[in-house]
C-alpha cells in the first residue's frame, strides 16, 4: 500500500534493526484517515472470504480492528484480553502470547460467548514481527472450533519470520507494508 509505505519513510522511526517506531499516526496518535483507507484496503483483499468476525489484540490492534470491520459491513470486533479482568467471569479461550516489544509473557484470552464454530475469522494486527500474537489469536480461532480466513498485517517485518511460519502453516498472510530491514535508520522494503 503505497500511502502506507511513504507514511511510514515520513514518519516512522528506526530504533535499532528490529523495531519501527510509529506513534505518530499508529501506535499513539492515529491518523484516522489513514486508518480508513487501511481498513478499506484489508476488505478489498479479503473480499468474498465471508468475514463474519474481526478478532485482534489489544491495545494497538483495535483501532485497526474497528475500521476495517466498518469496510467489511459492520461485522463484529472482538479483541483477546492480555489480563483477565474480575469482569471475565465467563469461560474463555486462552493462549500464552510472548510480547516482542516488552519481552514479557501473557495469557491472550477471548470469552467463549464471542467466537463459534459458525464464524470466519480474519485477525488483524499493527505488526507482524516473529508471529507470536497471530498465533496465539489463531489458536483462540481454533479452540473455538471457528474458521480462520488469514491475518492482516498493516506493517510486518519480514526478517524476523512471522509471516514466513504462518504462511508454512497454511495461513494465509496479508500485509499492506513489507519490510525488508532496518538498517542505520533506514527502512527498505520487500
Ligand atoms: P509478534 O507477535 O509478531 O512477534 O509481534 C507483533 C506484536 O508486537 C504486535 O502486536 C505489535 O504490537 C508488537 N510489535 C512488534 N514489532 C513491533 C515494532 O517494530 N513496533 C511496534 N510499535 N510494535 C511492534
Amino acid at each position: 500500500m503505497e500511502i502506507l509505505k511513504e507514511r511510514i519513510i515520513k514518519d516512522g522511526v528506526a530504533i535499532g534493526t528490529e523495531i519501527l517506531k510509529v506513534d505518530s499516526f499508529l501506535n499513539h496518535q492515529i491518523d484516522v484517515v489513514l486508518l480508513s483507507q487501511i481498513g478499506a484496503e484489508f476488505a478489498r483483499i479479503f473480499e468474498n472470504c465471508g468475514v463474519t468476525k474481526i478478532l485482534t489484540i489489544e491495545a494497538s490492534g483495535i483501532p485497526i480492528a474497528c475500521f476495517a470491520a466498518v469496510h467489511f459491513g459492520n461485522v463484529p470486533v472482538v479483541f483477546a484480553k492480555k489480563a483477565a479482568p474480575s469482569t471475565m467471569t465467563e469461560e474463555f479461550y486462552g493462549a500464552e502470547v510472548k510480547s516482542f516489544t516488552k519481552g514479557t509473557v501473557s495469557v491472550a484470552r477471548i470469552s467463549k460467548k464471542y467466537l463459534s464454530p459458525e464464524d470466519r475469522v480474519l485477525i488483524v494486527d499493527d505488526f507482524l514481527a516473529h508471529g507470536e500474537a497471530a498465533f496465539g489469536l489463531a489458536s483462540l480461532v481454533k479452540q473455538a472450533g471457528a474458521q480462520l480466513v488469514g491475518v492482516g498485517a498493516v506493517i510486518e517485518k519480514q526478517f524476523q519470520g512471522g509471516g514466513k511460519k504462518l504462511t508454512e502453516a497454511d495461513v494465509r498472510v496479508e500485509s499492506l507494508a513489507v519490510i525488508k530491514s532496518i538498517k542505520d535508520g533506514n527502512i527498505e522494503f520487500a
